[in-house]
């Protein structure tokens, strides 16, 4: 149970995977090159991890290239593919502790949120794409009499999911489900601040029973490794989550290459509107402060942008500013922590220039603003909140990324709903208001995949996620997600 380990002794023993995995086994890299692997919460070194390069990534597109032309996967049986995977999700349950640890270690969030959500809804989505497997059809086309055409779903090949820092396992997990449910060979390109988990799913995967080469996981830094996936001639597939730059390199190297799918996951800079007429301000506080500040902020779809009207606006701000408490920077390992560190002193430096340039443009903090707990080593920072924000400042305009709220005043509906669409992103909003009439003119209003009335941040492996404009294309989750990782064939058979 979460409270009855001593997180401390065993962040001291756990060993920390550092070499590719590749082939159903762990390799030396061929680069012989390292990066440092930083925990967050003190600053200091855990371990040097590999660092591959082209040809790394090489040997690796290689063996899931053997491994999907050999069938081993490809064209195993539905049902038998299902179990391997229905396996694989119970090993990363049986292994909650260890994955819950690494994950902590790597990127600083609290411990209790690693062993309750991140670990639990990375099997839970494994799970449920095994369970999808054997219950999705194909179709038969209403065409001429003397015909009967089949449209059918195959996979593309080799899949690199290349995936980003802020919740490593479900990131990856929501690639791995549907690419490997399809029977696609997948290549996991870890960030370079998270490779732990990534590289033992690896292992656990063998373990289920998943044949060599169908999982391999290459360590390494972006503009190396995750170069060389994206311009690879012989990976068919790129399925990519993190920011909207990195994603405008993919289709470039998508152009330059093959051709290649990709699937997009960007971005977000997600309004929080809060109308006159919303009836429980309480919920909506509560729903906003933990909106932005959980995960340290660090989440694709945080409303970074509250959106409210002038007449609610300094009762509702006490409101999150007495909720954002609850979000004080704590030890990462102490299981009572509800806010850990920012994944690393870089990201840190970022989000502090981003504050610095809040003040700079005249909007005021009302709450925090700076880094705190420096005798730790660690890189942390308090949860922040500016009012007297406008829409075309930095602040409410670029993806911060961190604990920082940026509070906007508007007068009535139609301006609440210019203000919130007047982004180049458009992967989630919300909307809290009392109105049915307004809850349903919003939804409709709001150009982003995901809409919230009355709530914030629900999500199920049912629904699918993903952006409008800039945050994206493509759906993570649900059966959709399966679209990206196949091709539709249509069969012709002349009677
Ligand atoms: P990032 O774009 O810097 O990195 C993401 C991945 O791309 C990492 O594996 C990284 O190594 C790799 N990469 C970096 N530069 C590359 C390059 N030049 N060529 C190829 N690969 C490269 O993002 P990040 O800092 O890891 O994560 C934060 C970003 O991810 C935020 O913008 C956030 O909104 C986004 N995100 C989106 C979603 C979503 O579902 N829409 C979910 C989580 C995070």
């Amino acid at each position: 149970m979460l409270q009855e380990i001593d997180w401390h002794a065993r962040a001291k023993a756990v060993a920390l995977p550092n070499r590719p995995f590749i082939d159903g086994q762990y390799v030396d890299s061929l680069s012989g090159e390292t990066f440092a692997c930083i925990y967050p919460g003190n600053g200091r070194l855990l371990t040097d991890v590999a660092s591959c390069n082209a040809a790394d990534v090489d040997v690796a597109v290689r063996s899931a290239r053997r491994a999907f032309e050999s069938g081993v996967w490809s064209r195993m049986a539905p049902a038998d593919r299902r179990r391997i995977l229905l396996r694989f999700s119970e090993l990363i349950l049986a292994n909650r502790e260890e994955l819950a640890l690494l994950e902590t270690l790597n990127v600083g969030k609290p411990i209790a949120n690693a062993y309750n959500g991140d670990v639990v809804s990375a099997a839970a989505c494994i799970a449920w794409y095994a369970e999808a497997i054997d219950k999705v059809y194909g179709e038969v086309a209403a065409t001429a009499h003397d015909m009967t055409t089949l449209v059918m779903r195959e996979p593309l090949g080799i899949v690199a999911a290349v995936v980003p820092w802020n919740y490593p396992m479900s990131m990856a997990a929501w690639k791995l489900g549907p690419a490997l449910a399809t029977g696609n060979s997948v290549i996991l390109k870890p960030a370079e601040q998270s490779p732990f988990t990534a590289l033992k799913f690896g292992e656990l995967a063998i373990e289920a029973g998943m044949p060599p080469g169908v999982l391999n996981v290459v360590p390494g830094l972006g503009h190396i490794a995750g170069k060389a996936l994206g311009l690879h001639m012989d990976v068919d597939c790129v399925g990519f989550t993190g920011s909207t730059e990195v994603g405008k390199y993919f289709m470039q190297y998508s152009g330059q290459s093959n051709i290649k799918r990709i699937g997009l996951e960007l971005g977000g800079k997600s309004p929080q509107v809060v109308l006159a007429d919303c009836d429980d301000l309480d919920a909506a506080a509560a729903g906003i402060a933990a909106g932005i500040f959980a995960n340290t902020g660090q989440v694709c779809n945080a409303g970074s942008r509250l959106i409210v009207d002038e007449k609610i606006h300094d009762q509702l701000l006490e409101k999150i500013a007495a909720q954002a408490r609850v979000f004080a920077p704590g030890d990462p390992l102490d299981t009572a922590t509800r806010m850990g560190s920012m994944v690393s002193e870089e990201q840190m430096d970022r989000v502090l220039g981003y504050i610095d340039a809040g003040r700079a443009d005249g909007a005021r903090p009302v709450l925090g603003g700076g880094r705190v707990k420096t005798e730790t080593g660690g890189f942390y920072i308090e949860p922040t909140i500016f009012e007297g924000v406008r829409n075309d400042m930095k602040i409410a305009q670029e993806e911060i990324f961190g604990p920082v709220l940026s509070a906007i005043p508007v007068k009535g509906f139609d301006e609440a709903m210019a203000v919130a669409n007047d982004t180049v992103y458009g992967l989630a909003g919300a909307v809290w208001t009392g109105s049915v009439k307004n809850a349903h003119r919003a939804a409709k209003s709001l150009r982003a995949g995901v809409v919230w009335v009355n709530c914030f941040d629900r999500g199920s492996l049912a629904v699918p996620f993903g952006g409008f404009k800039q945050s994206g294309f493509g759906r993570d989750k649900s059966l959709h997600a399966m679209d990206k990782y196949t091709d539709l064939k249509a069969v012709w058979f002349a009677h």
